[in-house]
């Protein structure tokens, strides 16, 4: 453990160019530097000396391809150094120096923080290189380092014929993943990502170092269990709870754009009660190069293709509307984690340069639904989905409608700080462009999704997604915690009181 001493805290140093204003609308956690306080460069060659890793300034070599998260809109955010931590012990030494010198910092695992708050002016602490995994067959569960990707995990897990609930994207951090919830295929037959949580390491804000678990800090586990990354501490590896990998089904129905009405209406009556084995959702698109829009019925299934299709026919029932076609391929649990991500082989499910997972700029917004969308709530989503067609130089635009229930509801919020327990659906709202032009104005980007969630604001409210950060969400503890916001708040006042893990959205204490 590093401790901090009080002449250190006194040393106040502000980074290059750095003041806290600009950092804070760069994002991620701000330690207590002023917009125009005087500027001095912090003393980059101790923190190297501390660590095992690299630490990467502005122009050293290796600094450019590791200065940047996954989203290319925010290319434009420079750090003023990357802390490329290889160990707990690094990431200790980031925190301490973070601290004593008054820098402000961002923590950054898979970079896929929508907002880009996992990249900021400042210091980034880089768990990157932390992703070895252990998996242990006799006890079913898995060890893995915070910077570890999903499909790495997906890879690991499935060598040893078991299986995670995790998300779609291969490139996505298992650590925010998990510390927000993890949605995805599994989510309904086994429950989001982090109720398979049962411990972690973490560092603190006075660079201590925590094991967490049910027993030990349980406030704090209760907290790491869907309350959102980045606000009390550096999260190092996690614990999971894994399960025998099944067979999947993986299907898909399209369906022609004059059934939507019908398609949604059905879906969300069926997937209320359906089978929790079944994962389904609707993807909406609207590509205004083609002036098309789409609607496809897709998901997966956990058990025989002869069970999935008395579910899917009655899901067609349900809708009252066939399918232009019917999909069905039966799928290991790494073929179809492969599959959703749209990857060809596991080799390309990363980013380059080591795979093709091409980096994409977006916008994105989320809702939480709870009661069943009314005929209006369905002519609005519809509408927003048509209005895609006119967001200028979108590639394209859509929302996706994903059926929650079935086995998030078997833990509660007393035992995780998850907020949206009983939410029917997740609504996605999604624009993308050219990674040509990463650094476009976003604000037609911006504009659709924040417009399309506004629309559904009246029939669905204010809920939403922390793994979906929004910076437009004014009253973000409601938004993301509605009945856990209060106790996070208790957590982080027991854990970081001084608010040093902090950025626009945090928890606060
Ligand atoms: C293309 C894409 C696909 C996605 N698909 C899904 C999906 O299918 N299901 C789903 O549930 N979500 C999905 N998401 C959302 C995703 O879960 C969140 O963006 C998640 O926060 C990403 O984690 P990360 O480690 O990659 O991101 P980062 O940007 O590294 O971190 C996200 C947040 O967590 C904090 N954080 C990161 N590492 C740590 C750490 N070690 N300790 C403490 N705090 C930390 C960061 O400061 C930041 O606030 C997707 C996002 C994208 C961009």
């Amino acid at each position: 453990m590093e401790s901090v001493s009080r002449r250190d805290v006194s040393r106040r140093a502000v980074l290059r160019g750095a003041g806290g204003a600009a950092a804070l609308l760069a994002g991620g956690a701000v330690a207590s530097a002023g917009a125009g306080s005087a500027v001095a460069a912090p003393a980059w060659s101790t923190l190297q000396q501390r660590m095992s890793g690299q630490v990467l300034v502005q122009g050293a070599t290796g600094y450019t391809a590791v200065a940047h998260g996954y989203n290319p809109r925010f290319d434009t955010v420079w750090p003023s150094a990357v802390a490329r931590c290889v160990s707990t012990a690094d990431v200790s030494a980031a925190v301490a120096f973070a601290r004593s010198n008054a820098l402000p910092f961002t923590i950054r695992s898979g970079g896929h923080a929508l907002t880009g708050w996992s990249t900021g002016t400042g210091l980034v602490i880089d768990t990157t290189l932390i992703s070895a995994m252990t998996v242990d067959p006799a006890t079913a569960t898995a060890t893995v380092g915070a910077g570890a990707r999903l499909i790495d995990v997906y890879q690991k897990v499935a060598s040893a014929g078991l299986a995670l609930p995790g998300g779609t994207c291969g490139s996505v951090g298992i650590a925010g993943l998990a510390l927000g919830g993890g949605i995805g295929a599994l989510t309904r037959p086994w429950g989001l990502t982090c109720d398979q949580l049962t411990g972690a390491t973490i560092v603190f804000a006075d660079a201590s170092v925590k094991q967490v678990s049910a027993s030990h800090w349980p406030g704090l586990f209760w907290a790491l269990r869907g309350g959102g990354g980045g606000s009390f501490g550096v999260v190092t590896s996690l614990t999971f709870r894994l399960r025998p990998a099944p067979t999947f089904q993986v299907w898909s129905m399209p369906y022609d754009m004059s059934a939507a009405p019908a398609v949604v209406a059905g879906y969300q009556t069926f997937m209320a009660t359906a089978d929790s084995r079944l994962h389904g959702e609707l993807s909406f698109r609207a590509t205004p190069s083609t002036g098309k829009t789409s609607l496809t019925v897709t998901g997966t299934w956990i058990g025989s293709a002869a069970a999935l299709t008395a579910q899917l026919d009655a899901l067609v029932a349900a809708i009252g509307v066939r399918p232009n076609a019917r999909t069905v391929s039966s799928q290991g649990y790494l073929a179809a984690m492969l599959q959703e991500a749209e990857c060809s082989s596991y080799a390309s499910c990363h980013l380059p340069p080591q795979g093709t997972i091409p980096r994409v700029p977006s916008a994105g917004a989320s809702t939480m639904v709870y009661a069943p969308l009314s005929p209006a709530a369905v002519t609005t989503l519809v509408d927003r989905v048509r209005a895609g067609l006119a967001v200028p130089k979108a590639t394209w635009t859509g929302c996706t409608v994903v059926a929650l229930g079935g086995a998030v509801r078997s833990t509660t919020t007393a035992d995780s700080a998850f907020g949206h327990r009983d939410a029917r659906l997740m609504l996605h709202y999604l624009a993308r462009w050219s990674p040509s032009t990463p650094t476009l104005d976003p604000t037609p980007f911006d504009g659709y999704v924040r417009g399309f969630r506004a629309a559904m604001a009246p029939f669905c409210g204010t809920g939403a997604y922390v793994n979906y950060l929004d910076i437009s969400i004014a009253d973000h503890g409601a938004a993301y915690w509605p009945g856990t916001y209060a106790r996070l708040r208790t957590v982080k006042a027991t854990v970081d009181p001084g608010n040093l893990f902090r950025f626009p959205q945090s928890v606060r204490p």
